[in-house]
Formats: C-alpha cells, sequence, structure tokens
C-alpha cells in the first residue's frame, strides 16, 4: 500500500484550490439567502471549477477526464468545501455519478454521457437513492426492504419508471441522473434493484419540490417525480436487478469523500477561531492566551488532525486494498460528522454574541453545514449500525 505522505501532484493541487476557496466563500455569502432556491447556485463558480478541472477529475483520462485517485479527490473536496460547502457538494456528487458511469455504463450509454457532460461546464449530476418511505434502508439492508420507485420491463425491452425520490442533491438542476429502482419485487434490494441512466428532458419527469434548508443553501436539494419515463434498454447502468452490487465500489469510495468534505467546513470554523480568538480582547490580553481558549483550541486542532488521519488511510486502502473493509470508510464518515460539529460548536462558542449572527463572522454557516453531514450519505446511528453489523458477521 502507499504511504499516506501527499505526492507534489495532490500538493498543487491542494495549493489551487485553496487559493480559490475564499472566492466560495465570498459567494455564498452573497448567495445562500437569495430568497429562491434555484438561484443560489454559483454556476459561473462551477464553469470555472469544469476549466480547472475538477469537475470531471475523477473521470478516467481514456474518457477524458483527469483520472484522479480517492486521496486526490479527498484533498480537493476538504478544500472546497473550506470555502463553501454547498460547492464541494456539487463537485462531489458529481464525480461520483461520473465514476459509477465511467464503470457500469455500456458502450451507448457511455458515449452519449460523456458527449454532452465533457462538452458542457455546467453539466453537473445527480444520484437517486432516497425516497419517501426509504431512507436509511438502503443503508441498513433488511430482507422486506424494496424500493417504493419501481422500473418494469415493457416486450420491446423498454424500462418504463414510476416513483418519487426526495433530498436529491444537484436534484433539480443535474444535466443526467443515476436512479436505482425496484425491477424484481421477489427479490430482496440486494438481487433486485437496478440502476438507470435519466435525464431531465425525458417526457414524465418532474422536480416536485426544491426542498428549504438550513445547510448546504448553494446547492439544490429536490424531490422528484418519475411517472411512466420510458427508458431505452441501453439506459440500464451494469446488469439488470445488479445495481447495487455495481455500484458499491464507487458509494464506498463516496462514504470516504463525505468525511472529507465535512472535515473541510469544520477546518475553515477552526481557522476562524484561531483568527478571531488572537484578535479579540477581554481580560486585558487576547483570548487565545486564556488557558481555557487555549485548551479547546488544542482538542479542536487534535480532532480534526485525528478525523485526517483517518480520512486519508480510509482513502488510499478503499482504492489499493484488496481486503477492504467497509467498516474503515464508514468509520471516516462517522468520526468526521462528530468531529465536524463540535470542532464548529467550540468555534461558535469562541466567537462569542458574534457566532450567531449571519454574516458577521461565517462560523455559524459552517456549524448549519456540518450538521447536514450527520444525515447526508448515511445518519450517523446508520453508519455506527453498519459497523456492529459487519464486525458481528466477521467483516
Ligand atoms: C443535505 C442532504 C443531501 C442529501 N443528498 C442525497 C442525494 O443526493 N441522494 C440521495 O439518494 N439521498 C440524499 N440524501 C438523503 C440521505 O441519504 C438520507 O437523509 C439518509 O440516508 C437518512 O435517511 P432519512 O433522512 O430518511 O432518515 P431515516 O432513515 O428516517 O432515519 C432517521 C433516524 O432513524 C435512524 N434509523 C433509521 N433506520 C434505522 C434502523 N433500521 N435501525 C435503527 N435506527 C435507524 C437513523 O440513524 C436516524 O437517526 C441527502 C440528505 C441530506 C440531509
Amino acid at each position: 500500500m502507499p504511504d499516506l505522505e501527499l505526492s507534489p501532484e495532490i500538493r498543487a493541487l491542494r495549493e489551487d484550490v485553496r487559493a480559490f476557496a475564499p472566492r466560495l466563500r465570498a459567494a455564498a455569502a452573497q448567495l445562500e439567502w437569495e430568497r429562491d432556491p434555484r438561484r443560489r447556485v454559483p454556476w459561473d463558480l462551477v464553469a470555472e471549477g469544469s476549466r480547472r478541472g475538477w469537475r470531471t477529475l475523477g473521470l478516467p483520462a481514456e474518457h477524458g477526464g483527469g483520472g484522479a485517485t480517492v486521496l486526490a479527490l479527498c484533498v480537493l473536496i476538504e478544500e472546497l468545501a473550506a470555502g463553501d460547502m454547498g460547492y464541494a457538494v456539487i463537485v462531489d456528487q458529481t464525480l461520483k455519478v461520473q465514476r459509477i458511469l465511467a464503470r457500469l455504463a455500456g458502450e451507448q450509454a457511455r458515449a452519449h454521457f460523456l458527449g454532452r457532460f465533457l462538452g458542457d461546464e455546467r453539466c453537473v449530476l445527480a444520484i437517486c437513492f432516497t425516497e419517501p418511505d426509504h431512507g436509511s434502508d438502503y443503508l441498513i439492508p433488511h430482507p422486506d426492504f424494496r424500493f417504493t420507485t419501481t422500473a418494469h420491463r415493457r416486450e420491446d425491452g423498454a424500462w418504463v419508471l414510476n416513483g418519487t425520490k426526495r433530498f436529491i442533491s444537484n436534484g433539480a438542476d443535474a444535466g443526467f441522473l443515476v436512479v436505482f429502482a425496484c425491477t424484481d419485487p421477489s427479490q430482496p434490494a440486494s438481487t433486485g434493484t437496478s440502476a438507470f441512466l435519466v435525464e431531465p428532458d425525458l417526457p414524465g419527469f418532474s422536480v416536485e419540490v426544491v426542498h428549504e434548508k438550513i445547510a448546504q443553501r448553494t446547492i439544490n436539494n429536490a424531490r422528484l417525480r418519475f411517472e411512466n419515463v420510458v427508458l431505452e434498454p441501453w439506459r440500464l447502468l451494469g446488469e439488470a436487478h445488479r445495481g447495487y452490487t455495481g455500484a458499491r465500489d464507487v458509494l464506498r469510495e463516496s462514504t470516504v469523500e463525505a468525511a472529507a468534505t465535512t472535515l473541510g467546513t469544520a477546518r475553515a470554523a477552526y481557522e476562524m477561531a484561531l483568527d478571531h480568538t488572537a484578535h479579540r480582547v477581554q481580560g486585558g490580553r487576547p483570548l487565545a492566551e486564556h488557558g481555557n481558549v487555549r485548551v479547546r483550541l488544542g482538542r479542536m486542532h487534535a480532532e480534526l488532525e485525528a478525523a485526517r488521519s483517518l480520512v486519508w488511510r480510509a482513502a488510499v486502502a478503499v482504492e489499493h486494498d484488496p481486503d477492504y473493509d467497509f467498516r474503515l470508510g464508514a468509520a471516516a464518515k462517522l468520526v468526521a460528522a462528530d468531529v465536524a460539529v463540535r470542532v464548529c460548536e467550540s468555534a461558535v462558542e469562541l466567537h462569542g454574541g458574534l457566532g450567531i449572527m449571519i454574516e458577521e463572522a461565517g462560523v455559524e454557516k459552517c456549524l448549519r453545514d456540518c450538521l447536514s453531514f450527520l444525515h447526508s450519505d448515511g445518519a450517523q446511528d446508520s453508519m455506527a449500525l453498519r459497523i456492529a453489523d459487519l464486525t458481528a458477521t466477521g467483516g
């Protein structure tokens, strides 16, 4: 296994993104309270990120992408999230879905997807698991679970998709969506679910609601309706009824990237707290010279370092360890999301009343954003349950 040193290329990427991040923060401060949630996405910066190669960094080089490692993607996402979590998730969802398509799509689907995806610097992607009746169910498998969204095969081989998905990141803006649906109700979800390539201009697709939310306000999350959407046979991704298995490798990777996202935003809150406590004078000296403040800052630093070590270790292992244990990535997400909320709470505390003032310090936004990762990419308890289940069954 490679060691955990960052290569010169990844270091250079980190410096580039770190220099860009303040522009993301400024754009988010300006856009996140726009009344219409669809007007909050910083599209010009999405296009600029595309030109810098970030939107396509996960696609293999032979398909026109950057062919980056999972570790490089984690570094990219941490730095973007230090600027604005919403933007980081726009990019990360796109990185996740492009890898699923690169690995699972047949020739026709891949050519169709790549032509449009590479040609449009604002083309972002979405993945649809969650439904009103099924959230954690897809993560904690139980024998009776089937997606309510269904696709049945017609005699001519086309599939007809029906159902509702909710909370979908990039849902209202995506150029392409990967949708998981029950295709064999006689089987449990693991062997009765298929994945499909869907586009918003297909008849029967509609955006029902763009959710209002307290976090990640610069990305839209939407409830999507599929009503008799006809999907040509080439839109099936991977084998019929084995959509779960096919996407598993990418989902393992994206669990680690989710950890990197929340880590990046928490690091930004920590840096704001360092700056604030160095300048704010109370009790006759800067806050950072008071013992209780120093202890708190020390703990914040230590927890972020511990979480990052786990994220990087999981990022390398998920790609290179043939015996990769999902518990490692799940632990990275579980620990990073908990640490992130604690660090942000401390940052808010160290800012005093300023920590509560919108647009004054920025730490309140970090706290709101990090709260979203207690659920996003799998609820915390679900992650812990999954780890416990795998431990009980021998990993
Ligand atoms: C900002 C954001 C972005 C998202 N983006 C996407 C996306 O792009 N695509 C997508 O498909 N989904 C997305 N989601 C949905 C996300 O994956 C779900 O919110 C998550 O899986 C939890 O599902 P749920 O919200 O239905 O909660 P529930 O499943 O109802 O869970 C509620 C609580 O019950 C607990 N619980 C659930 N099941 C069990 C069980 N079997 N045993 C014990 N405890 C249990 C959970 O741990 C949690 O604490 C997003 C969510 C958020 C907040």
